[in-house]
């Protein structure tokens, strides 16, 4: 399974973590970014325990983070006066490792670009899938043959749109009762076991809730 041609839709946090760990494996990642360069926005993101630090570290990119870590220290209120009244510890907001976001997506981007296709100021239209790959159309570039296509193109993914058919092409996906449900239904009044089959031919025709 070594060697797979891998597209990644999305060159923020995930996409190019992502590409990191499918080359340390032996994947071939492309990643595809709508914006035209890297974006750099943001503001703090933090690390938070040893989870989070062994990852980093796994990654070879601790000492990077380290070198940029925003440095918050703790945060006191005041009064009109000045004079603190409260003071909250620099770790509750800023975890282990604090870091802007464009300096984490850098940092990301740097780790990896040496061996990830980049291409930016494109995006992905259309996904074929056959038995063998992804026929993939770009807004710009030519088609493109994968074997497979992941989206981490955030909250709005165009990737999860493409990649999900309309409901009326779905599959069959029969749902049925287990053993214990079927025993309940048959113990049920006549009326409200009619509003289960409804419920079941619904779901089976797509038409009733998922
Ligand atoms: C500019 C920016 C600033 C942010 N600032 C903060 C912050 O300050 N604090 C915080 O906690 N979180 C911030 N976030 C969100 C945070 O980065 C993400 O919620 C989190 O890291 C998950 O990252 P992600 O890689 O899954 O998705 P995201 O960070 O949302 O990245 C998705 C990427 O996919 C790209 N993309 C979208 N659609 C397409 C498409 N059709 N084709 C190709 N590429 C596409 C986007 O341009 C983006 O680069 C920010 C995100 C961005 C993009």
């Amino acid at each position: 399974m070594t060697n797979l041609k891998v597209l990644i839709s999305g060159a923020s946090v995930a996409g190019p973590a992502l590409a990191y760990w499918l080359h340390r494996h032996g994947f071939q990642a492309t990643i595809v970014e709508r914006a035209p360069a890297l974006r750099d926005g943001g503001y703090a993101v933090d690390f938070r325990g040893e989870a989070h630090l062994t990852v980093l570290r796994r990654m070879g990119i601790l000492a990077d983070l380290e070198r940029v870590r925003t440095g918050t220290g703790s945060m006191s209120y005041v009064n009109s006066a000045g004079k603190p009244q409260a003071e909250l510890p620099a770790d509750m907001f800023a975890g282990d490792i604090e870091i802007l976001r464009g300096d984490l997506a850098r940092i990301l981007y740097d780790a990896t670009r040496q061996h990830t296709e980049y291409v930016f100021g494109d995006s992905v239209t259309s996904l074929a899938e056959d038995a063998h790959g992804v026929t993939v159309s770009f807004e710009h570039g030519a088609p493109r043959r994968f074997d497979l296509v992941i989206g981490a193109d955030g909250l709005h993914s165009t990737t999860r749109r493409l990649a999900r058919q309309p409901p009326r092409a779905r599959p069959h996906r029969a749902r049925l009762p287990h053993r214990g449900q079927a025993r309940r239904a048959a113990q049920r009044p006549p009326q409200r076991r009619s509003q289960g089959r409804l419920l079941l031919r619904r779901a089976a025709t797509g038409c009733g809730p998922p």
